[in-house]
């Protein structure tokens, strides 16, 4: 599978897989650990949590699910807000590592944009990198405004801004991901399948259907067509991992694009990033 680059040189593939919605049901729960595994087996070793989801559990499915697994996987944990302060930050990636079961996280990352002053968060992150804990930080739902007071602010060190982006929500293609692209910052694309509503549309359908391929196929292959771009689709069932891995080696024409242009205009003007 292609991989992206982090700015330390570290690569990462460029599908993987989120969790969020995991661990919310118990009747669900043998499965979606089937399913992270079988995504690891396929070479999706980039995983996605957040102490956020099901408030801890989902960190919790995700260590039972890596058992014996860790090691050929990049684990990605986030943190609230209101935890990314000087005494919080610390704490709270603890209790990721306890409930996860591991003792490093690859990547940490603020989950959104709190009161906190970046410059505090940048540090508490420097610090948690110094004490071994995390392997690098990163952010998440920072507008372009945001990433250029993060850079003033100290955050030379930034591995990633995990935005949503889709075929519907193509604003950062006006400012955000030029600006990224110009800083040599990768992008992580979470709900590239906009959680599945995008998966009805007529022209997705159309494209699919003419490739022999899937809607989710083509919207992860689409989201993938730029580099340094990863996306992380969370699919809790089987065939749905077996059936975005494939859309890793989805090539999509100039045709395909313009198709899917027509149908999903890009950007003409400065959009604010949206939020799930
Ligand atoms: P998503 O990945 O766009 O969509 C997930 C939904 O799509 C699930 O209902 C899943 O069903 C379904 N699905 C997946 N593959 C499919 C396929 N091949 N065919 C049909 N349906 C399919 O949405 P998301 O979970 O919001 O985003 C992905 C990840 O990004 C999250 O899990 C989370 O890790 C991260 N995220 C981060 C933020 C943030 O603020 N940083 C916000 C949102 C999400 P099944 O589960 O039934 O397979």
């Amino acid at each position: 599978m292609n991989s992206i680059c982090f700015p330390d040189g570290t690569r990462v593939p460029v599908l993987g897989q989120g969790t969020w919605n995991m661990a919310e049901k118990a009747a669900r729960r043998a499965e979606e650990i089937a399913a992270l595994r079988e995504g690891v087996a396929l070479g999706l070793t980039l995983i996605d949590t957040a102490e956020m989801y099901a408030d801890g559990e989902s960190e919790r499915l995700v260590g039972e699910a890596l058992r014996g697994l860790r090691e050929q996987v990049f684990l990605v944990s986030k943190a609230y807000p209101q935890h990314a302060s000087r005494d919080r930050l610390a704490p709270a990636c603890e209790a990721s590592l306890r409930r996860l079961g591991t003792d490093r996280l690859d990547l940490y990352l603020l989950h959104w944009r709190g009161r906190v002053p970046l410059s505090e968060t940048v540090e508490a992150m420097e610090n948690l990198v110094a004490a071994g804990k995390i392997r690098r930080w990163g952010v998440s739902n920072l507008d372009a405004a945001d990433m250029r007071e993060l850079r003033a602010a100290g955050g030379m060190a930034c591995a990633t801004n995990q935005i949503l982006y889709n075929l519907t929500r193509r604003g950062p293609e006006y400012d955000l991901l030029p600006w990224l692209a110009d800083e040599g910052i990768p992008v992580m694309a979470y709900s590239p399948v906009e959680q599945g509503r995008l998966l009805d549309n007529r022209v997705l359908r159309e494209v699919a259907a003419r490739l022999g391929a899937t809607p989710a196929q083509v919207a992860l292959a689409w989201v993938l067509r730029q580099p340094q771009v990863m996306a992380i689709p969370k699919a809790g069932r089987v065939e749905h991992v077996r059936e975005n891995r494939r859309a890793a080696d989805l090539p999509l024409t100039a045709s395909d694009l313009a198709e899917l242009d027509a149908g999903f205009p890009p950007p003409q003007e400065p959009t604010p990033l949206e939020m799930l």
